[in-house]
């Protein structure tokens, strides 16, 4: 169940159709106990979108107007590795979590 103190991020709040099994696995608050994050190379990203697509618990935003166009909700990344995985330019490495930028 969800924790009274966290809150839904604004993406999941208009989330109307969600089955129980997702619905918990996108609002468990991991930010405390992820091993390891997502780090982008913004030289190499092409801004296509793909690792927000496949995010599982989609928290990850596409911002084009930026340089630094991909920004995750530290609360709920996982630190699956699907993002990094996925990119086409292979400009998403896993670190440690902890780890300096
Ligand atoms: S590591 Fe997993 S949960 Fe975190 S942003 Fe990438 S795909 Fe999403
Ligand atoms: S999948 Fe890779 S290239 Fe595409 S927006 Fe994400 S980080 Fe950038």
């Amino acid at each position: 169940m969800q924790n009274q103190q966290e809150k839904p991020t604004k993406k999941l709040q208009k989330c109307s159709v969600l089955g129980p099994v997702a619905a918990i696995f996108a609002s468990a608050n991991t930010g405390s106990w992820r091993l390891e994050r997502p780090e982008v190379d913004f030289d190499q990203c092409i801004k296509c979108g793909t690792c927000a697509r496949y995010c599982p618990p989609d928290i990850i935003t596409i911002d084009k107007t930026k340089k630094e166009c991909v920004s995750f909700d530290w609360n709920y990344c996982k630190g699956c590795g699907i993002c990094a995985n996925e990119c086409p330019k292979k400009c998403i490495k896993m670190v440690p979590e902890g780890s300096e930028a």
